[in-house]
């Protein structure tokens, strides 16, 4: 049985400008242990997609329809007590903003030993242990001695690693990451990618990671999924993702990653803007961006499908390839032209558009 399963989520905020959409329609799962990859330009989602399997969405925004089962329990149907007890024993939360996230006036070591005793009935003392084995499981230096320091004592990394001490206070099943690296420099980056690594490695723990930075999602994910506009546009293993990609925006997505020994001038980018969910584009939400959009696309709304038999969405496994796009559903006529594709020397798709025969 999955530990988390999303099934057709809708999450809509009230704003002046009317009804926006932010999450639409969308399904995936989390296996105990994997690590699982949402990915997407800002606006696509995520966040909010995250933050609902918690509950913690507010006014004006509100979870319209769809499951969320955790464990074979309906999150949605929770009362507050068991919601309680879900958040932070068996899914804890590390966001973007571990400055913020952390209390300036207490010692980092009493708000980790605060996060034990809310959730576990131990002694002081006992909490203050588990404190410092944290921090030491973190890679905190001297953990005995830091524990006594406040978080402007420590730096963006390391204050991050603190955050990520604090969701671990409980053994959480499930660790829901929320862009946990942006902001911190490639190094510091580098060193919470790995205790991340280490840490699925090391325990049960699954993952959520919500990231926009497919180079990240390579490293550390199983599988993924990428949203845009509020809908998933294509699911995968994460080889086949990287190897085979099969939604345009996706490649768009891949394409502009740098590389290095990349000499050309400008970096690639998926042309255009994210669509304004109040009023989004009819059809293919990505019509307007897409190179190979026809008249079709901008009509038909593609359903998920697995991209080898057209078969929905909701009858596949979580290992198969699935994707969003008229392609698959044969419904495309001149069909998307992936031949033309270039694979560089690391095997991913090359950066360079006329390469890839895309230019004009
Ligand atoms: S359905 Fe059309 S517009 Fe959408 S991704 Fe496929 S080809 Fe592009």
């Amino acid at each position: 049985m999955a530990l988390l399963e999303v099934e057709d989520l809708v999450v809509q905020f009230y704003t002046d400008d009317g009804v926006v959409r932010a999450v639409d329609g969308i399904s995936y799962e989390i296996r105990a242990g994997e690590t699982v990859g949402l990915v997407g330009e800002s606006g696509a989602g995520k966040s909010v997609a995250s933050l609902a399997l918690l509950r913690l969405i507010q006014a004006p925004g509100e979870i319209v329809s769809g499951e969320i089962r955790f464990q074979g329990r309906d999150v949605r149907e929770c009362s507050a007590e068991e919601l309680r007890a879900i958040r932070g024993n068996e899914i804890a939360m590390v966001f973007q903003d571990a400055e913020a996230a952390l209390d300036p006036v207490y010692t980092v070591g009493e708000q980790i030993a605060e996060a034990v005793r809310a959730h576990d009935d131990v002694t002081d003392t006992q909490a203050r242990e588990r404190a410092i084995d944290l921090l030491e499981r973190v890679g905190i230096p001297n953990p005995a001695t830091r524990y006594a320091d406040y978080p402007h004592e420590f730096s963006g990394g390391m204050q991050q690693r603190v955050v990520i001490a604090m969701a671990l206070s409980c053994d959480p099943a499930l660790l829901v990451c929320d862009e946990p690296t942006t902001g911190l420099d490639v190094t510091v980056q580098a060193g919470i990618l790995e205790l991340l690594d280490d840490l699925a490695r090391e325990s049960e723990t699954a993952i959520q990671l919500v990231t926009h930075d497919l180079g990240i999602v390579a490293e550390l994910c199983d599988r993924v999924v990428v949203q845009y506009a509020g809908e998933i546009v294509e699911r995968a293993p994460v080889e086949a993702l990287y190897y085979d990609p099969k939604h345009p925006y996706t490649v768009g997505l891949l394409a502009s990653i740098p590389r290095l020994g990349d000499d050309s001038e400008r970096l690639t980018t998926v042309p255009g803007t994210t669509p304004s969910l109040v009023d989004p584009p009819t059809g293919c939400r990505f019509h307007p961006r897409c190179p190979y959009a026809e008249t079709a696309c901008a009509r038909r709304a593609p359903p998920l499908v697995e991209t080898d038999s057209g078969t929905p969405a909701a009858d596949a496994g979580p290992e198969t390839h699935l994707a969003a796009c008229l392609e698959y559903t044969g419904d495309l006529e001149e069909g998307l032209d992936y031949d033309v594709q270039v694979r560089d020397e690391g095997g991913g798709i090359d950066p360079d558009p006329e390469r890839r025969g895309e230019s004009g």
